[in-house]
């Protein structure tokens, strides 16, 4: 009995190992325990059956180890998708005109983000790009600060801290204030060139956007352009074909100040700055963070421009399919797509999705205090569901990640 005794404890206690790690269903465990315990007090079974027994509870928790799924497939990679100015009504006018084809509201999992800044009710997106980079309100116009002007970590650098690739794509200078608000530490969203000098302090491996004046000809004669040729940095400007950048760290400045809106030749700009960021990125092993911004969606809201607006919403939603595809074929790849708040105060107003027409009206030349959409894909997007802060989409990016601050 000694023997057997041992060996049943040693079992037991490997079950409830297995049990409490896999939080698998005890009802099995329970039941064959049951069984057990009613065997020994009738004195039924000679001293194999207790080995039998024994053995079979061992292999029945371990099945139960193997076959259990985990919640869900580990967040390797987050690609964050901002349409600057990208309320409900944006989004629907371009899916009006597509159609009713838009990668965005294929999403399965949506929620709602709620915009307001630490101190406006109507934010800025300086600190609406804040909020969501570092999980902290601040003020209007501020960068990566806080409401004491000391730095906020932001999910771009914790991802780097962590091994992980990092990255940007926007279709505005790669200075303006959403993308500065992961990358740089800066009391005003006005200090373009401070705002570049910060882009050699963080170091993602990819930036992708406009904005070559504040690195070349600047009031501190310093030239950037040269310092990030020496830091191993590849340069692309605006002749460049994306496409041949695959590996290494890359910036690509692809206009002087901001890039021209899609409807005057931008091109692909966002899309294949996009592709290309994923090619790079996806090589590193521990996975990384890419925030792609449709920047200009707000520019066509404050010129109250509807085709302007329309257009840029469209363009941005194609960057949405190429992080889509990658996700799908991925699997470890969590994608949100958000805005930092809504623009222009935009009511449709005629339309017919069958036809591919729609037309609308603006309130407002400024932001707006309205509730911006979040559609969320990929393993653990079901955290993104519900309405939320805008602060809440940094906690769940980290959460996601399992990194602590
Ligand atoms: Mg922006
Ligand atoms: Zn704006």
């Amino acid at each position: 009995m000694c023997e057997n005794d041992t060996y049943v404890n040693f079992v037991a206690k490997v079950g409830a190992a297995l049990a409490k790690s896999n939080r698998i269903t005890i009802e099995g465990l329970t039941l064959c325990t049951i069984r057990f315990i009613k065997s020994i007090l009738m004195q039924k079974f000679k001293l194999c059956s207790y080995w039998v027994l024994a053995t079979m509870l061992l292999m029945s928790a371990l099945a139960h180890a193997q076959q259990r799924p985990s919640k869900h497939a580990k967040v390797k990679n987050i690609i964050l998708m901002i349409g600057d100015g990208m309320g409900a009504a944006q989004v629907f006018a371009a899916y009006t005109a597509q159609k009713g084809q838009l990668h965005m509201t294929n999403f399965p999992v949506t929620g709602f983000s709620l915009t307001q800044s630490a101190s406006h009710y109507i934010t800025d997106s300086g600190a609406g790009g804040t909020a969501i980079a570092t999980g902290t309100r601040t003020y209007n116009g501020a960068i990566g600060v806080d409401m004491n002007k000391q730095p906020l970590t932001s999910i771009l650098e914790i991802a780097k801290q962590n091994g992980l690739a990092t990255g940007f794509v926007v279709s505005c200078a790669v200075t303006h204030a959403t993308p500065a608000a992961f990358y740089a530490h800066q009391g005003s969203r006005a200090q373009d060139e401070d705002i570049a000098a910060d882009l050699l302090k963080t170091q993602p491996d990819v930036a992708i956007g406009g904005g070559y004046k504040f690195f070349a000809h600047r009031k501190d004669g310093r030239n950037l352009i040269e310092e990030l040729k020496q830091m191993n940095y590849q340069i692309a400007d605006s002749t460049a074909d994306l496409s041949r950048y695959t590996s290494g760290k890359l910036v690509a400045l692809m206009a002087y100040g901001h890039p021209v809106k899609v409807s005057a030749g931008r091109g692909e700009l966002l899309a294949k700055g996009t592709q290309t960021a994923l090619n790079i990125l996806s090589q590193n092993r521990k996975g990384f963070f890419l925030m792609v911004e449709g920047s200009q969606i707000d520019w066509g809201g404050h010129d109250n421009d509807f085709d302007y607006m329309l257009q840029e919403t469209i363009d941005f939603d194609k960057a949405v399919g190429i992080a889509l595809e990658f996700a799908k074929k991925n699997g470890n790849t969590l994608v949100i797509v958000t805005a930092d708040h809504e623009t222009g105060g935009l009511a449709l107003t005629e339309g017919n999705i069958a036809e591919g027409k729609v037309g609308g009206k603006f309130i407002s030349k400024d932001h707006t205090a309205v509730m911006v959409p979040v559609f969320a894909y990929g393993p653990g997007a079901e955290a993104f569901a519900g309405v939320q802060l805008n602060t809440d989409l940094f906690k769940k990016m980290l959460n996601a990640y399992r990194f602590k601050k």
